[in-house]
């Protein structure tokens, strides 16, 4: 297939206007296209016909939090930090995953230093998942809330703006920074990440709600892995958790938050209150550490021995869980039956949320016309069977069902 040919994908349900409906796509160019325009003003048919075979189609999920996977990690001085951003890239397709921001931890300066400039966004395909750009999780965070962070690397905005950039060096590649709000000169620091377009999550925090509502209205618009790392619920001073509800934060600023529904790390019943209190400010991200897609056993992952045992991940020889390794497909799945929300609203906290979040939902997180025709094909119970990058299939799960396609000699209508 050229990319200039016209695509229609037919025999499918599609996830469009937060319905599912029965409806072509029209793929032109890597883009969903309206096909009215090209009855009536082209005046010209489909040059490939794509049969669905009845599969529901959802905009590809987008992972806005992921430390790595098969035995790579972000945060390490690894030798090819392209390579290994490839390897990803790559294994996450799997998961129908279709765009991502690989995330760094609070690290040594030489991690910013050699690390962080080759981590680059790049566009998706065959060989991988977009690269939205970094993560950056950390130093400026809270060390009595540093949860698995090296406490000796954890910083402080001692010098405003300036501390920022002498850690990160350049910002070119960084698309998310989670900060605790409750850092002295946090606030002006906010401003200046949202002037260059950096989302700011707070996160890793012991901040009060007023020092939350403080950040929102300097611009922060995200929570990090709401509920791990962050102070309690508490009825007298919330917290974090408290933005979920505020009335301090304006009706036309949604705040987002990222959650980890692995079944492990966030209890059904926090979810089920999270999802019931703030439904579109919800994104699902795994939160996924190098042994994700790993086989069950003992690995080396830098410092670090680990067991693999039960779809968990433990510190070699402890009970002590060191991180995620749940699919985002599997996110999705068990946050639809621990909430009893509806498919959509399923989808939606892994497409259009995260996409809202980045303020890139005009090509990605949707299937409206002129977005990227990033998607996946899902059967019943939301089983993945292929997974789509400007319109060309590039991840096909084994022993599920193949889209069939349709070469149509192209011919003016009329
Ligand atoms: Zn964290």
């Amino acid at each position: 297939m050229t990319q200039s040919q016209l695509l229609q994908f037919v025999n499918c349900n599609i996830l469009r206007n937060h319905e599912i409906i029965r409806e072509d796509i029209w793929v032109r160019d890597g883009k969903i296209v309206n096909p009215e325009n090209m009855f009536f003003d082209e005046k010209i048919s489909a040059d490939v016909q794509i049969d669905c075979k009845g599969a529901l189609i959802s905009p590809g999920f987008i992972e806005l939090q992921i430390n790595g996977g098969f035995g790579v990690d972000f945060s390490c001085d690894f030798e090819d930090v392209e390579e290994g951003l490839r390897v990803v890239a790559k294994g996450i397709l799997a998961h129908g995953v279709t765009s991502f921001c690989p995330t760094i931890v609070t690290s040594p300066p030489h991690v910013y230093d050699k690390v962080l400039p080759r981590l680059k966004k790049q566009a998706g395909g065959p060989k991988g998942a977009t690269v939205l750009g970094v993560h950056v999780e950390g130093p400026f965070i809270n060390p009595l809330k540093k949860g698995a962070h090296p406490e000796q690397f954890i910083k402080t905005f001692e010098k405003g703006f300036d501390s920022v950039l002498e850690t990160y060096g350049s910002l070119d590649n960084v698309r998310i920074v989670t900060v605790a709000p409750e850092l002295e000169k946090a606030p002006e620091v906010i401003e200046k990440f949202v002037e260059r377009g950096i989302t700011v999550s707070l996160g890793h925090s012991m901040a009060s709600l007023g020092e939350g509502e403080a950040a929102v209205k300097h611009g922060a618009s995200f929570i990090t892995h709401l509920f791990n790392a962050m102070l309690p619920f508490h009825h007298r001073d919330p917290g974090l958790v408290g933005l979920l509800a505020s009335d301090a934060v304006p009706d036309d600023h949604v705040v987002y938050f990222g959650i980890i529904s692995d079944g492990i790390h966030t209890h059904p019943a926090a979810l089920r209150i999270a999802h019931r209190t703030h439904p579109k400010g919800l994104v699902l991200v795994t939160d996924a550490i190098s042994a994700l897609g790993l086989e069950e056993g003992m690995h080396q992952l830098g410092q670090l021995s680990v067991e693999v045992k039960a779809g968990c991940a433990y510190i070699a020889g402890t009970d002590t869980l060191c991180g995620s390794i749940a699919t985002m497909s599997e996110c999705v799945k068990f946050f639809k039956e621990a909430t009893s929300c509806s498919i959509v609203e399923a989808l939606e906290a892994a497409t259009l949320h995260p996409a809202k979040a980045l303020g890139i939902d005009q090509t990605k997180g949707s299937l409206h016309f002129g977005a990227d025709a990033d998607f996946i094909f899902l059967g019943k119970d939301m089983d993945l069977w292929s997974t789509w990058i400007s319109g060309e299939c590039v991840y096909q799960a084994e022993g599920k069902t193949e889209a069939a396609y349709f070469s149509k000699v192209k011919r003016k209508l009329f």
